[in-house]
């Protein structure tokens, strides 16, 4: 039986006065049945740490290598040291932003895995890609090529993140979100065995307090990579409580 897992991505957003608002989704702890993580920008990891409660901090992004001459970049284990448990890999804005390839985001998973982190792995089609009947394709070949080989439950967790529902208030059909995520259960469970089929599969990509419940309710839907709607706990919140209601069913 997989946890729910309520994941916020807070991007390039977020000084010291943010630190509220984690504070204020710790409010929440204990949340039985649906871990909550919060991957912050690397600066407020640390601080994060006094006031978090049961939100496990996150990342989002770590280098291929765990030290060494790369001016500006973080290594898994400094995300380690800051108080993270995990790492968002391959977000679409990095995949874009700087050309991230599938290969690039495996070696930062291995790296990630040997630190001890578990890194959320993100794969989606951009809007082209699923109207010209391809979505499926390109998310198994992301599957395939951004997840190193001895993945697991523990340590990995994959975000279906469709490119065009990322910030523009766009999700997908309940159907169509539950074709992917039947189709990602299925490559994990044939790659994987049964450690493929303890791995979280995240649906992300707008989901707010008002689609929370509905997505939830999709199999194979194990919780949410949440972006925009994650940097205010007022919003984060009701969709902590959305998964709650679907961990209860
Ligand atoms: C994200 O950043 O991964 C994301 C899904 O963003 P949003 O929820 O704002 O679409």
């Amino acid at each position: 039986m997989r946890r729910k897992l309520a994941a916020g991505n807070w991007k390039m957003f977020g000084t010291t006065a943010s630190l509220g608002e984690i504070a204020a989704i710790a409010g929440a702890c204990p949340t039985p049945g649906v871990d909550i993580l919060v991957c912050l920008p690397a600066t407020l990891i640390s601080r994060a740490q006094a006031v978090a409660g049961c939100v496990a901090l996150g990342g989002q992004d770590c280098h291929a290598h765990g030290e060494g001459a790369h001016t500006g970049d973080i290594s898994a284990p400094m995300l380690i040291d800051a108080g993270a448990s995990h790492v968002i890999l391959g977000h679409s804005e990095r995949r874009s932003d700087y050309r991230e390839s599938d290969e690039t985001v495996a070696a930062k998973a291995l790296s990630a895995r040997a630190a001890g982190l578990t890194a959320v792995i993100c794969v989606g089609e951009t809007l082209e890609q699923r109207q010209s009947g391809d979505a499926l394709a390109v998310v198994g070949g992301q599957l395939a090529g951004s997840i190193p080989d001895g993945a697991s439950g523990a340590n990995t967790v994959v975000a279906y993140e469709p490119v065009w529902a990322i910030g523009t208030g766009l999700t997908p059909s309940v159907e169509e979100i539950g074709e992917m995520h039947g189709f990602i259960r299925r490559a994990l469970r044939e790659r994987f065995g049964t450690e493929g089929d303890a791995i979280r599969v995240l649906y992300g990509g707008s989901v707010k307090p008002a689609n929370a419940a509905d997505i939830f309710a999709v199999p194979d839907v194990d919780g949410a990579l949440v972006g925009g709607a994650s940097l205010k706990a007022a919003d984060f919140l009701p969709i902590v409580r959305a998964l709650e209601g679907a961990a209860g069913q």
